[in-house]
């Protein structure tokens, strides 16, 4: 026998239940959500340049540093799966003039992402995220907008308890004076750094925070605190933000230590964990990039989004599999069945009356068709064949057992006599 072949390391397949699931957290609980707040869906390319990420998400950061799933296309370009949303999204609203529209400019998106991450429990390399941008707007009421819209996503997709941070990075000269003071204080607690840290204090202070090592941990209890000196006026916008958020009921811990793996981040950051999850806790975050566009080629365009681990939002709200449909009618075949007769019946169900029907089509015993009506929940069983005319059929109703013969039926009349018993089957 051939080998056998599996999904790639860090990849699953989505089976129909688990499809249903994420159709339904799409469709049902976050379109509509977006449609309310006058956000429009974008799908930018599975693959980007690579300058894309390495300009937009950071050359100091993780993704781009070590995780870009990255190849050289025929025409000797580098190419990349896109690692995260907010970079092809803004490159988009430069490509094509979105600046013009009336702004903020809402957009949002769902679908695969590619990290090429160490697996385990909660992190793939290929996950799906939905996510939301605004661009073109650095009002704090949109951030606040913003971050409500993910905080009603997760009630919507039945996650409870989930935690809420929210800090600041501020911008401008108060944010590179702050750099600066950082970098001296982790200089001079070097030697109690990890590697990791230690190597990237020049090219990417913040990150200490975020270290899971001991001796980092300890000296970034006492490092000097972002939030604490952001300019007047990314404190009065923070502010507001927390002001808007409680006027939303949304809760909220002010964390002085956020930090988050991407460099576009300024002024609000925010991430929503849930202790459901284990150690991959984070359920989805974001923050304003209002250097991002520009970064990118674009006009000087403020905006802010996140984006949520699709699979993370269903294991953190432990969702069960939505019912699947039942058939109105499963057609079976008994012996000398006109099989023409009754594939007709079943198109004629479907195109014309908008049933669900199934025929048999794996040559089963009538007690074998019986039991798989049964099992795919049909609500009636239309049985041609097994001595019966042409057209003639018995249309039994599984629920409640009783069984009508209808004979003396013609090309012309069988589909709807037929129909005519399914439905009644239906209301019983
Ligand atoms: P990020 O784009 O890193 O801000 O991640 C946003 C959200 O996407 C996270 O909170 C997770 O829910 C999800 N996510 C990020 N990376 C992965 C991964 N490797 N596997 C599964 N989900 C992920």
């Amino acid at each position: 026998m051939a080998e056998k072949l599996q999904a790639p390391r860090g990849t699953f397949d989505v089976l129909p239940d688990n499809a249903a699931l994420r159709t339904q957290l799409i469709d049902q609980i976050a379109g509509p959500l977006f449609a309310q707040a006058g956000y429009g869906r974008i799908d930018t390319p599975i693959f980007e340049d690579t300058a894309l990420f390495a300009r937009g998400v950071g050359e100091s950061t993780d993704i781009v540093s070590k995780e870009m799933y990255t190849f050289t296309d025929q025409g000797d370009r580098s190419q990349t799966l896109r690692p995260e949303g907010t970079a092809p999204v803004c490159r988009a609203y430069v490509e094509h003039g979105m600046h013009k529209l009336p702004q903020p400019v809402k957009l949002w998106y769902e679908g695969p992402f590619f990290r090429q991450e160490a697996p385990q429990a909660g992190r793939y390399r290929q996950f799906f995220q939905i996510g939301a941008e605004a661009l073109g707007s650095d009002d704090p009421a949109l951030d606040a907008e913003s971050i409500v819209l993910a905080a009603r996503l997760l009630d919507g997709a039945g996650v409870t308890g989930a935690r809420l941070r929210i800090g600041s990075l501020g911008s401008g000269p108060e944010r590179a004076a702050y750099s600066a003071a950082l970098k001296t204080y982790l200089r001079a607690h070097e030697s109690e750094l990890s590697h990791d840290v230690a190597a990237r204090i020049d090219l990417n202070p913040l990150r200490a925070f975020d270290a899971k090592h001991e001796g980092t941990q300890a000296v970034m209890a006492n490092a000097p605190r972002l939030l604490e000196s952001i300019s007047a006026e990314d404190r009065e916008h923070f502010d507001e933000v927390l002001a808007l958020l409680d006027a939303a009921n949304v809760e909220y811990e002010v964390d002085t230590t956020l930090v988050r793996g991407l460099d576009y981040y300024t002024r609000t950051l925010f991430e929503f964990t849930s202790d459901k999850l284990g150690a991959q806790s984070g359920v989805g975050g974001g923050g304003r990039y209002d250097g991002l566009v520009e970064m990118l080629g674009g006009p000087a365009t403020p905006g802010i989004g996140w984006a949520a681990g699709i699979e993370r939002i269903l294991a953190a709200a432990e969702a069960e599999a939505p019912q699947a449909q039942h058939p109105a009618a499963y057609i079976a075949l008994d012996e000398g069945a006109d099989r023409a007769a009754a594939f007709a019946l079943l198109l004629k169900l479907r195109e014309v009356h908008g049933l669900a029907a199934q025929i048999e089509l794996a040559g089963r015993s009538m007690k074998g068709q019986l039991k798989a009506a049964s099992r795919v929940g049909a609500k009636s069983l239309v049985i041609f064949g097994g001595g019966r005319g042409q057209y003639d059929a018995a249309v039994k109703n599984l629920t409640t057992g009783e069984q009508i013969e209808l004979d003396g039926l013609t090309a012309g009349d069988y589909y709807d006599r037929i129909a005519e018993r399914v439905l009644a089957g239906i209301k019983v």
